[in-house]
């Protein structure tokens, strides 16, 4: 029980929902000094926030409809989230071929002019336009492509996004509590009176707060209908969206981007060194929300879509991995469901008592700008989150990786620990960044990272995990704080998940 429960003090902020949004404001209003509890019904991004296709980006395909306000916002913040957590987000070359079919190349160089142009803090390189019969990126093109662009955009490991930001907050004091689900809650007195349930041991609490944050992603319509009970003329439009994973189609660090027929566009991305990440579909979704997956007709458009630009053949049975999400997109009627806008909408309900905010949609992108907005927006009604906005320039945990960026830091873990295989000091820099001494601590050998067998995970890392990650299954481990699932077979993850149970009891 934390101290702000037992003494029976109100919190400042609950915030419902543990997907990049609720764990971006828990982050801020926490070093604003507010009290902050964080509940998730499941684990960290168990959502929508880890089954994005991980990209830092303005949206190139949203100037086509109109959405500079959202661009211009994610392109700024695709600078900062860079310097922030240079171990989880990279840049990434993205090749665009021109295909007489779908757009005139001078709609893609002016789509790309302005994409370079729109934000003013852009350090990365800036589009050109490539000939595929000598540009290494062609090799991988059937010959009929000829011409195209390269333009610049940045990649996330997204559920350690969520994660991260977490850390920050607990670190900083609030109280993040997973497979903890918001069952009931109701104005008493001007405050919100909560009822929690813990669902690892099915026991209910209640605690107080002075506002609540329904950070609840594709529920943020059921929880206000549902389960607060409170009218809301704004309502949610959900869009499935599916991807796949096959082993790698390509050679080198570009993605493509490749426009369809339907207008739509599918990318194909390096992943997991081993495997190109294929996507996305929208598909939308009228049923309740949870755990979605993909369906054959999905894996079978994302096929013909790249096959359509490659030499090489993707076929429905090379998928080794696929996963979906629901996007949770405010509804602002559009017809078709790829052009409802991306873009967000913070509702302030005050009228009634004790505030409340309710985040429609959103990207990972602007999680951060989001949750500087939504800070903004409580802060007259909401004093204790009313102090400075702070996170543009503090790096997230691990992202004090030093001079030199990436390939430094590595070298100087490298250094340290010269008996770490190549590989795992790679894969421990990649998702901890100056986090990974945390993790090898005292250990001066392989033996003592305690490695099971079948992999290169070892019990100080899931040891961590449990620790200063919240992790508490092999499914945590495996598929959210990394993407070891992929790398290892069946034996391996049943030895990580003995090790879990015995571990967690
Ligand atoms: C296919 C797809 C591709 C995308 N690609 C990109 C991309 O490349 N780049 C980008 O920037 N954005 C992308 N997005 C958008 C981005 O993923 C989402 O906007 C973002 O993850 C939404 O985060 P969230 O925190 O609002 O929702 P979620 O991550 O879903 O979090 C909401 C959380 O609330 C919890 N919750 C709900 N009800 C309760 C309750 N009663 N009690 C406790 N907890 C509760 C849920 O368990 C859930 O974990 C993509 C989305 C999809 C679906």
């Amino acid at each position: 029980m934390s101290q702000t429960e037992s003494s029976n003090v109100p919190y400042d902020l609950l915030i419902v929902g543990g997907g990049v949004n609720g764990a971006g404001i828990a982050r801020d209003a926490t070093g604003r000094g507010a009290s902050v509890l964080l509940v998730e019904q499941d684990d960290l991004a168990s959502y929508t926030s880890s089954a994005s296709t991980k990209l830092i980006h303005g949206g190139l395909r949203y100037l086509e409809y109109y959405e500079f306000r959202l661009v211009r916002e994610a392109l700024m913040e695709r600078e900062r989230l860079l310097k922030m957590a240079p171990h989880i987000i990279w840049p990434m070359r993205f090749v665009l071929p021109h295909s007489k079919l779908v757009r005139p190349a001078w709609m893609l160089r002016a789509g790309l002019f302005l994409y370079d142009h729109l934000a003013s803090n852009m350090t990365l390189p800036k589009s050109r336009g490539i000939d595929f019969r000598t540009h290494s990126s062609g090799r991988a093109l059937k010959p009929e492509y000829t011409k195209g662009f390269v333009y610049s955009d940045g990649w996330v490991q997204d559920s350690r996004l969520v994660v991260l930001n977490a850390i920050d907050a607990a670190q900083r004091g609030a109280d993040i509590r997973t497979r903890t689900r918001l069952v009931a809650a109701s104005r008493v007195n001007g405050l919100w009176e909560a009822t929690l349930e813990d669902r690892t041991t099915g026991a209910t609490s209640t605690v107080r707060a002075r506002a609540l944050v329904n950070a609840a992603g594709p529920w943020v319509a059921r929880l206000l209908a549902d389960t607060l009970k409170v009218p809301n003329s704004k309502s949610v439009r959900l869009v499935k969206g599916s991807h796949i994973v096959v082993p790698r189609v390509f050679e080198g660090p570009q993605a493509y981007i490749f426009q369809n027929p339907d207008k739509r566009i599918v990318f194909a991305i390096p992943y997991e060194q081993d495997f190109t990440l294929i996507g996305t579909t929208d598909i939308p979704w009228e049923q309740e929300p949870g755990k979605v997956a993909i369906a054959a007709d999905e894996i079978s458009y994302l096929c013909e879509s790249v096959n359509r630009y490659f030499r090489a053949t993707v076929k429905e049975s090379d998928v080794v991995w696929s996963y979906a999400g629901l996007r949770p997109l405010y509804d602002d009627a559009s017809a078709n469901a790829s052009a409802v806008t991306r873009d967000y909408v913070l509702d302030l309900d005050t009228q009634n008592g004790a505030p409340l905010l309710s985040i429609f949609g959103g990207k990972i992108t602007t999680y951060r700008k989001l949750a500087e907005h939504a800070l903004e927006k409580l802060a007259p009604v909401l004093p204790a989150v009313a102090g400075q906005s702070w996170t543009a320039n503090e790096v997230l945990p691990g992202g004090d990786i030093g001079e030199g960026g990436f390939t430094a830091a590595l070298d100087r873990l490298r250094r340290a620990a010269p008996w770490l295989p190549e590989g795992l000091a790679w894969r421990l820099m990649r998702n901890y960044g100056s986090r990974a001494y945390e993790i090898i601590g005292e250990a001066t050998s392989l033996a003592e990272m305690g490695l099971l067998p079948g992999g290169d995970l070892g019990t100080r890392e899931i040891d961590y995990l449990i620790t200063h990650e919240w992790a508490r299954t092999a499914e945590d481990v495996l598929w959210r704080r990394s993407k070891l699932g992929l790398h290892i077979n069946d034996a391996a993850k049943a030895g990580v998940e003995t090790y879990m149970r015995q571990k967690l009891g």
